[in-house]
């Protein structure tokens, strides 16, 4: 009789942390642990309680500093050394437990990412072409396709611009309740579609429409929603990784929705680079009959009146933006920047400081809380370069700084710095640009 061998149970060893590496997260490890093995000292950095430890590794997973590793008795090492020469050079699958296997069935159920394409009165939205581009960066990097989701009323040609702009379908819902944008046949619409299509990520643009529909669809599909993104990648699990400030701004946080579906973050306009746009390119139209009905809508839309008291410059689709800060030291004194403005053919911004001492709208507040530029030249004077300022402007094409102050931070960013006196220099500059004949972007460089 043969003898039946047992089958060899793969270890599970003990975490253990690994000294210097820990950075006082906040303990993640600890609430990770289900069996209560971690215990954290009073500078934040944990301890293993071997003797509780299952060898579960959630602690190691949750690790953003990858201060924790597996380790094994030499006997289980052993085991390990055998299980892998069975295998010969086959890689080792790591074993999931049951709740991660249930988790990973969950998640791969979605797939694909999707572009939500904002229209008023059949006009998109900008912002919707730059998330394209990422969009299709996106897909690519998971092997997945780019959807556009288009909801409106007589929009099917939005959808074939969407194709050029890189989208290789389009969700059509075309329909008269979708006419003008209502918060609840929207929100209808996209929820229905997300539970027959299950996609795994969905940008939207950080418009009033944009982030009043993505709170609304995130909330009622359950899943996690990440505002005013200023980066988005993938990580090695198909995550979405999304960056965006936190803190006041102090730091720039990546965020993740690791185990919920779809992964939504909204982006503001200017913010990612517009995909080019590509004659002739095709896709497939995927129309979408939702049912939502105009009697059972809560709100009608009488009439859309434009603000006229609104600022009518526009900072954010600027080519060229002079921009001030509180050196500028008073109201009056922005005349120069205006000066300098009208030189470039460009428009003048600033910093939070000088909308807060009254000295320029807010509509033309460069940064967090105002607005993210991106012109081909952005001139900061009398700005210091806090981090606030900084996350708003430092995608333009080439910065300038002019500042007395040879530490202040905006030099890091910027391209080119003049120390000095900006009274002296701005004036100077605008003279100059005034007697060339040159383009405004050599005639400055030049300058
Ligand atoms: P300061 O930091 O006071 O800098 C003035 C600069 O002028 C100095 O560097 C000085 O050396 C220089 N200077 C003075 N005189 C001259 C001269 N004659 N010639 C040359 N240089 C001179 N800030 C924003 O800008 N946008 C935002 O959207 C924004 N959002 C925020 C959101 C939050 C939640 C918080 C907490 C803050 C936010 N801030 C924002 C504020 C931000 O933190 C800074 O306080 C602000 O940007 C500073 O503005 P400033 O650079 O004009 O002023």
């Amino acid at each position: 009789m043969t003898e039946v061998k047992k089958p060899m149970k793969r270890p599970r060893g003990k975490a253990r942390v690994l000294e210097g590496k820990c950075i006082a997260c906040g303990a993640r490890c600890e609430s990770s642990c289900p069996v209560a093995a971690v215990e954290m000292n009073e500078a934040g950095e944990p301890a293993i309680l071997a003797d509780k430890c299952i060898g579960c590794v959630k602690c190691i997973k949750v690790c953003p500093a990858q201060a924790l590793e597996m380790c094994f008795t030499p006997e289980e090492q052993e085991i390990l050394d055998e299980l892998a020469r069975a295998q010969g050079d086959a890689p080792i699958e790591e074993e999931l437990d049951p709740e991660a296997k249930e988790m990973a069935v969950k998640l791969s159920a979605y797939r694909g990412v999707w572009v939500f394409v904002e229209q008023t009165e059949g006009e998109v939205a900008k912002v919707s072409w730059e998330l394209m581009g990422k969009g299709r960066e996106l897909a690519d990097t998971l092997g997945v396709e780019l959807s556009a989701l288009v909801v409106g009323e007589h929009v099917e040609g939005l959808c074939r611009e969407a194709f050029r702009y890189g989208a290789d379908q389009a969700y059509l819902v075309d329909a008269p309740v979708f006419r003008h944008y209502r918060t609840e046949a929207y929100l209808k619409a996209v929820c229905q579609l997300i539970s027959s299509y299950r996609p795994e990520i969905i940008l939207m643009g950080a418009t009033g429409l944009g982030r009043d529909l993505a709170g609304a669809v995130a909330t009622v599909v359950g899943t996690g929603l990440t505002a005013d993104c200023t980066g988005l990648g993938i990580d090695d699990k198909r995550n979405l990784m999304q960056t965006r400030p936190a803190f006041g701004g102090n730091i720039m946080a990546t965020i993740m929705c690791d185990k919920f579906r779809p992964q939504m973050a909204t982006v503001r306009p200017h913010v990612m680079q517009a995909a080019e746009r590509q004659e002739g390119k095709s896709g497939t139209v995927i129309p979408v009959t939702c049912q939502v009905r105009e009697e059972d809508m809560l709100t009608r839309v009488l009439e859309i009146i434009l603000d006229k008291n609104k600022d009518k410059v526009d900072v954010a689709g600027a080519e060229f933006i002079v921009s001030g800060g509180r050196g500028m030291m008073g109201k009056e004194n922005f005349t120069i920047l205006h000066e300098l403005a009208e030189a470039l053919g460009g428009v003048v911004g600033a910093s939070r400081s000088a909308v807060d001492a009254g000295w320029m709208p807010h509509e033309r507040q460069v940064g967090q809380t105002g607005k993210t530029v991106r012109p081909k030249i952005y001139i900061a004077c009398g700005i210091s370069g806090a981090i606030q300022h900084l996350v708003g402007m430092q995608d333009s094409d080439l910065v300038i700084a002019i500042n007395r102050d040879k530490d202040a931070p905006i030099f890091e960013v910027a391209h080119y710095g003049i120390v000095g006196d900006l009274f002296q220099v701005v004036p100077a500059i605008t003279q100059r640009l005034r007697s060339q004949a040159q383009s405004p972007q050599e005639a400055f460089i030049n300058a």
